[in-house]
């Protein structure tokens, strides 16, 4: 489902990814782990194509990203069928983005009918099993400010698989939440993986990680410096900087 393949990145002078390859095959699910600045985020948002990959490929679902091959040269694709692309991946981040003045049905509602161009009777059918998905079905009507910080990320959750993404990305969902709140986020997230979503997770939830992670990678300085089974990785770390590195966050 993502395949990168020595994935670079650069921003002026500094060089963020330098060669990254990694592989999530279908209903795996990806923990990623490394110290603040080591280009977390930056790989998420390159295959979400926010960002532009300056050297190697990322394909996702057998798709280049952002690119299109004509003869041997890689050309950037057309804003219009980059959108399409995005818009088959889910994207969850650290702070809720929910739109303040919508309540959390409006909120879930508004990508497929503005995007999806879908009916507003079948986008609120399929807002409301999803809100239920999510344990909220009694907030349909609730504003963000009225919702816990674990509610807003439910919903946020909830908002990114109303348009049906075939890959969803979450940027260290649970990292500004009060700890009593990250239990029903992971959870959440837990049911995602069991009922077969690929997922790619930025976090410091070792818990998680361990439990329904396929494989864990630790990156540091734009670079995967290890990676394999959670368990392995976690129990048995091979490299000095994996080790330097869980030993502060376990
Ligand atoms: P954290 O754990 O703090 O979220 P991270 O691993 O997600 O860190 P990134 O946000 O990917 O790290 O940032 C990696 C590096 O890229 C940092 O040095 C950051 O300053 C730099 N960077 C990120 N975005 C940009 C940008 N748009 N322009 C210039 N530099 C950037
Ligand atoms: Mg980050």
């Amino acid at each position: 489902m993502v395949d990168a393949r020595g994935v670079q990145k650069h921003f002026g002078a500094l060089q963020v990814l330098k060669g990254i390859s990694l592989q999530v095959k279908p209903k795996e699910v990806m923990c990623l782990i490394g110290p603040s600045g080591s280009g977390k985020s930056t790989f998420l948002r390159c295959i979400n194509h926010l960002e532009k990959v300056t050297a190697g490929r990322l394909y996702v679902d057998g798709e280049l990203v952002g690119y299109e091959e004509r003869g041997n040269k890689l050309h950037e694709l057309h804003p219009k069928r980059a959108a399409a692309q995005r818009r088959d991946i889910g994207m969850v981040f650290q702070r809720f983005n929910l739109f303040p003045h919508m309540t959390a049905l409006e909120n879930i509602i508004e990508a497929p009918m503005q995007v999806k161009r879908q009916k507003k009777s079948e986008a609120l059918a399929r807002g409301r099993e999803l809100l239920a998905q999510v344990g909220l079905a009694e907030k349909a009507t609730a504003y963000p400010a009225q919702l816990s910080g674990g509610q807003q990320q439910r919903v946020a959750i909830a908002r990114a698989l109303a348009m049906e993404p075939k890959l969803m990305l979450f940027d260290e969902p649970t990292s500004a939440l009060d700890p009593e709140l990250v239990g029903e986020v992971l959870d959440v997230m837990r049911k995602l993986a069991d009922n077969g979503m690929t997922m790619i997770v930025v976090t410091h939830e070792m818990g998680f990680a361990r439990e329904v992670g396929d494989h864990l990678v630790f990156m540091d300085g734009g670079v995967v410096v290890e990676a394999g089974p959670p368990r392995e990785v976690l129990s048995n770390p091979q490299h000095e900087r994996t080790k330097s590195f869980l030993s502060k966050v376990l």
